[in-house]
């Protein structure tokens, strides 16, 4: 593991640090949906110079970036305490998806706007009775004239309220298991997709339930072959964990700056009791920041990710929800007050545990990868 940076990746970071200086936005709105066209306007920023997808190939209209240059870029957001761009999803997983697995027609048509933030895409694969046993959902396409006819329910799918793109996997045979999926692009804009918001802890709406019903998908937005859905959305969820990474530590180090400055504020400084569990974080955090280095490395080095992700993946929920419960306890019964900031981010962090494939399911990967034992089923 190198953590030193070549000349031109310091240049990179140099000239990247001196556009965020003069492009930074201003504070995020605490309304959701503020917060959404917040994000939006920076990812317009971003793709108008040329900083919108970085790591996706030039000729797919990225920058071309090396690993280590989207990890610089990564960390130097997360230092300039930017957003994240509005469209993630799309940025992280149905861009990747439609550059490796997509027809060229696919490229030409989703691309472009899944970059500049014009087009919000979403990701419909878990369902009430499918979550992290995707292979068991029953949401089915059948075929019809020119395409497939879908059914069913989606659940917790984020940011299908805003999105025009919902990337669906669907059950498309009686096959068993795995061999019945397909993986669609359907378009969240016509009558059969109705969309119904969910209200979390937090009292925000980011996620819903999707219920479709004869809704309508071509064949030409079909990804991969039909049947092989299973391979391509696992494609997605790689992507999902290997963009966990060193930057999410920094993050947090952040936070655990402002953690330190809420003790002293309320004069606690002297209490051994929140220093000690206060330094147990900084200790965990920087770990977790070195394991995204080792990740990050066996990336550039191997070119797939390694169990590194899973790790970070622990790490980052738990340490996340470490520090809710400190600021709660910091705070004593203002929290009761629901503080706008600690609060929030307390009720939040619970569900870093659940997203994007929960802690008791990395550890089983970890389990079996890793340490080589036995499968559970
Ligand atoms: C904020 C948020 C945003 C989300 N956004 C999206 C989205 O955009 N699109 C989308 O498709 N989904 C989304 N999800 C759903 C998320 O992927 C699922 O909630 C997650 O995969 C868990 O599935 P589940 O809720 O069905 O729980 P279940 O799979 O039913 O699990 C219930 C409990 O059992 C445990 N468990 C299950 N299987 C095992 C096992 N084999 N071994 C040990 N323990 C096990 C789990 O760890 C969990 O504690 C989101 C969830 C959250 C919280």
């Amino acid at each position: 593991m190198d953590l030193s940076l070549t000349p031109a990746e310091l240049e990179f970071r140099d000239e990247l640090r001196e556009w965020l200086a003069a492009n930074r936005p201003g504070p995020e709105p605490g309304d959701t949906e503020a917060a959404i066209d917040h994000r939006l306007a920076w990812q317009r920023t971003l793709f108008d110079a040329g900083y919108s997808g970085i790591a996706w190939p030039r000729e797919h209209g990225g920058r071309g970036a090396t690993q280590m240059e989207q990890a610089i870029f990564n960390e130097e957001m997360v230092r300039a305490r930017a957003p994240a761009p509005a469209n993630i999803i799309g940025l992280v997983m149905g861009g990747p998806v439609v550059i490796t697995r997509g027809s060229d027609e696919q490229r030409a048509r989703f691309l472009a706007p899944i970059l500049s933030g014009e087009e919000i895409w979403c990701q419909g694969f878990s369902e009430p009775n499918a979550g992290s046993d995707l292979a068991a959902l029953t949401t089915s396409a059948v075929q019809a004239e020119g395409g497939w006819v879908v059914n069913g329910q989606k659940v917790w799918t984020s940011f299908a309220h805003r999105a025009r793109w919902c990337m669906l996997l669907a059950k498309t045979g009686d096959d068993q298991r795995h061999r019945n999926l397909t993986f669609f692009i359907l378009d969240m804009k016509q009558p059969g997709v109705e969309v119904r918001p969910l209200r979390q802890a937090t009292g925000d709406s980011e996620f819903n339930e999707i219920f479709f019903d004869n809704a309508f998908v071509p064949d030409e937005n079909v990804v991969g072959a039909v049947g092989d859905g299973w391979n391509v959305g696992i494609t997605t969820l790689m992507f999902e964990r290997a963009g966990l990474s060193a930057a999410s530590a920094l993050a947090i180090q952040l936070k655990l700056d402002d953690l330190a400055a809420l003790i002293r504020d309320r004069g606690l400084q002297d209490d051994r009791s929140l220093s000690r569990r206060l330094a147990a974080l900084v200790i965990a955090t920087e770990t977790m920041r070195l394991n995204g280095y080792r990740g990050l490395t066996r990336i550039i080095e191997h070119g797939v990710p390694g169990p590194e992700g899973s790790i970070a993946k622990i790490q980052w929920a738990d340490i996340n929800q470490r520090v809710g419960e400190l600021a709660m306890d910091v705070l004593g019964g203002a929290a009761l007050l629901a503080d706008p900031v600690w609060t929030r981010w307390m009720l939040r962090a619970r569900a870093n545990s659940i997203e994007g494939g929960t802690s008791e399911i990395q550890r089983n990967i970890l389990a079996e990868r890793v340490l080589n034992l036995p499968r559970m089923r």
